[in-house]
């Protein structure tokens, strides 16, 4: 008999799924995924097949006062009558914040939950969201295995410099310190990059995910040394409606001069910065890259700004730069993006083949560029899948 394990990816409006087969040592193989998105307003169920094919949907009505474990319970009953025979025999959960602990992921047990809940100041918007669906799954379906894999914990490797800020030891002591994030995709990336060009990924390597959320990372020799990410993922690079590094005077004269209160400035530098901020138009670069408005145009060169100085600072902090890889939304499917930003970084050797790049090509520099810049597809779940089969393989 197969196994199946559920992944599953939550946030604050939306519950991501994906169902894999997979036996012994093979490769878990994705057979199903989809989400249920608008909780809290109009929950929206969907599943589809790996090729797009929809395979279930249901709408609730917006007064249908549905909560998580709810719509939790729908979403496990559909993925029970789908199993083509298999057994389902463990979740594995996106968790963003594994705090300065974890490095790998974890079992889930009562304990555990509990040091998650302890982390929950540390990612007020996403921990909870992340945290919920594992409480609701253990009420549905007691007894099944669940992982919890953390955004942060591939990040462990990172040298203690990487991780200070330059506050009061007591501060630092207590859990102040630079984390990162978006670690699920860059273990992906560095697994996919050893296969692709082994030479290369036992060198220095910038990987650049850039998504509605938007980091950078400088791996080397497979292991995370710094990145853009820091206490929270509000720092480094602007995002969709994320303002990114923000001189912390900014939030000074927010309270002092503006009076604005900590909830006001939480959704101002959350929610309404970045290429949304920015442009005024919108927070999809989509959307920006087809504008006409001068201020959409702005948004795009600042956030390719931001992508090429963290560049250099990544490469400053491994002493060197052997690789560049772009991945996620914009750095998989946006040539003009990836063209903006190795435009500006001819000094590092980086010469773009620019047909290669329209055509997101594995590979869109020259064979002459002494610096090869790649694009390679992340996929989380994939991480996550794999990870929870190690875990309860032991
Ligand atoms: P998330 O960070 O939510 O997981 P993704 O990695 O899928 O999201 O990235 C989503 C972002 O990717 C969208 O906001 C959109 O701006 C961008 N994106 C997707 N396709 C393109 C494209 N063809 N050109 C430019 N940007 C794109």
């Amino acid at each position: 008999m197969k196994d199946a394990y559920l992944v599953i990816n939550a946030g604050s409006s939306s519950i991501k799924f994906s169902l894999y087969f997979g036996n012994g040592d093979s490769k878990p193989v994705l057979k199903a995924k989809g989400q249920v998105e608008g909780i809290n307003v109009a929950p929206h169920f969907i599943a589809q097949a790996v090729d797009g094919t929809v395979l279930a949907e249901q709408r609730w009505p917006a007064d249908s006062n549905l909560v998580h474990q709810d719509l939790l319970k729908h979403l496990i009953d559909w993925v029970e009558n789908h199993l083509d025979g298999a057994r389902l025999v463990a979740a594995g959960h996106r968790v963003v914040h594994g705090g300065p602990r974890w490095s790998a992921p974890a079992r889930i047990t009562d304990e555990l939950l509990d040091e998650l809940e302890s982390l929950v100041p540390l990612a007020p918007l996403h921990q909870p969201h992340n945290l919920a669906p594992i409480r609701a799954l253990a009420v549905v379906h007691p007894g099944l295995v669940q992982v919890a894999c953390f955004d942060t914990a591939f990040h462990r490797t990172n040298p203690k410099v990487a991780e200070t800020f330059a506050l009061p030891r007591e501060l630092t002591e207590e859990g102040v310190r630079r984390y990162g994030f978006h670690g699920l995709s860059y273990e992906f990336i560095a697994r996919r990059f050893k296969e692709i060009d082994p030479v290369r990924a036992a060198g220095k390597v910038v990987v650049c995910h850039l998504g509605s959320g938007a980091s950078m990372c400088a791996i080397d020799n497979g292991r995370s040394v710094a990145s853009t990410m820091g206490f929270t993922a509000l720092d480094g690079l602007p995002m969709g409606t994320r303002t990114g590094t923000l001189d912390a005077g900014v939030v000074l004269y927010l309270l002092q001069q503006k009076g604005m209160n900590a909830a006001e400035i939480e959704t101002l530098l959350y929610k309404k910065s970045g290429l949304l901020g920015v442009s005024g138009i919108s927070n999809d670069m989509r959307v920006l890259l087809e504008s006409n408005d001068p201020h959409a145009a702005e948004a795009v060169d600042l956030f390719c700004y931001r992508i090429r100085r963290e560049l250099g600072s990544l490469a400053g902090a491994m002493g060197g730069l052997d690789a560049l890889i772009f991945t996620a939304g914009i750095g998989e499917h946006s040539a003009p993006v990836r063209a903006m930003v190795c435009e500006g970084a001819g000094w590092l050797g980086i010469e773009l083949d620019p047909a290669a790049n329209a055509a997101h090509a594995d590979k869109i520099t020259t064979p002459a560029s002494r610096l090869p810049v790649y694009v390679i597809p992340t996929d989380e779940e994939m991480m996550i899948a794999k990870h929870t089969r190690a875990v309860l393989a032991g």
